[in-house]
């Protein structure tokens, strides 16, 4: 591992400044858990390191006006999980948080890190997507807000650009008859998940599906859409048998990738798997 400076900005004024001055040759570190990694392995090699871990002002959960969850990019996956407010009207996010590797790993990763490191079996991007989540980057020049299901461009590569810093998570409410699953299958309590799927489903008075929205990690080289199940269900009403039909499509929106855990035939079969079984309980949950 090369030398490499280390900064420790005490607000977000300051990190922008300092990532406006190092651009390229510098890398935000949050939690380090991912950072840490690939430094020693020698994948990156930047000169600057600038630690946006202690910016208070990037910590925090709370809903605001509109009933926005907003997150900031430094709040650890223990803090989401044990939040009320998250478990309370976002309960999904906290049972994802809960189930997210091990307590000492949740204690000091961070949403945001988690993020950008676009791992794409990641737990959190699934349900992000599913509920329609945005994020907030920033620069010395200004913000921009984007859907988190843009935010993703390839294997472990996001839109980010080095004199950018991800602040802020925000999830808007869930509306009246919806309701919001997720689901992982990993081999190993506490592994990165094989496959996750997430479902967003909002009916009418009347049961048929106004809006759905599923979203699966570790199909493709980013978290997807399932585009194709999704119209599927849009406008009718959600039985078994057009739930069938919507998990089965799912194939065509994936591009699963072979590894040493699992062959793309498997994972393909785990998410049409976990898919059915998402639908079927977010319609369950709706019936209260
Ligand atoms: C043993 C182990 C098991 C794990 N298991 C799981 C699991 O089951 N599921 C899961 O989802 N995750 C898992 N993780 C990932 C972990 O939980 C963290 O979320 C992830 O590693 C990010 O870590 P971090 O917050 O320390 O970010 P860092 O490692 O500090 O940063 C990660 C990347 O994001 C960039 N970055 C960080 N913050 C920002 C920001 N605000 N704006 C712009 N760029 C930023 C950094 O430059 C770096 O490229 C695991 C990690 C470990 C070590």
């Amino acid at each position: 591992m090369r030398d490499f400076d280390y900064l420790c900005p005490q607000s977000l004024k300051e990190a922008l400044a300092f990532l406006e001055e190092h651009g390229e040759n510098c890398r935000i570190i949050a939690g380090g858990q991912s950072l840490l990694n690939i430094l020693k392995q020698g994948l990156i090699a930047p000169e600057v390191l600038v630690d946006i871990k202690s910016i208070p002002e990037l910590d925090y959960v709370r809903c605001d006006e509109a009933g926005q969850l907003r997150v900031g990019a430094v709040t650890t996956h223990r803090a989401l999980e044990l939040s009320p407010l998250v478990r309370e009207r976002f309960g999904v996010l906290a049972d994802m948080e809960q189930h997210l590797a091990s307590v000492q790993i949740r204690n000091w990763g961070t949403i945001g890190g988690n993020l950008c490191i676009a791992d794409p079996t990641g737990d959190p991007a699934p349900p992000l997507i599913a509920m329609g989540g945005q994020v907030t980057i920033a620069s010395t020049q200004g913000e921009r807000s984007l859907a988190i299901r843009d935010l993703f461009v390839d294997y472990y590569e996001t839109v980010v650009k080095p004199q950018e810093l991800l602040t802020e998570i925000v999830v808007p409410p869930l509306p009246e008859r919806s309701a919001v699953t997720y689901a992982k299958f990993r081999n190993v309590e506490g592994d990165s998940p094989i496959v996750g799927a997430a479902v967003f489903l909002e009916v009418d008075p009347d049961g048929s599906c106004l809006d759905v929205r599923i979203a699966l990690g570790g199909v493709a080289p980013t978290p997807v859409r399932a585009e194709k199940a999704e119209g599927i269900l849009r406008g009718k009403f959600p039985g078994d048998g057009l739930i069938e039909k919507a998990a089965e499509a799912v194939a065509d929106d994936i591009s699963p990738i072979p590894d040493i855990v699992a062959s793309e035939e498997y994972k393909e079969k785990v998410a049409r798997v976990l898919v059915k079984r998402m639908l079927r309980e977010a319609r369950e949950r709706l019936k209260g």
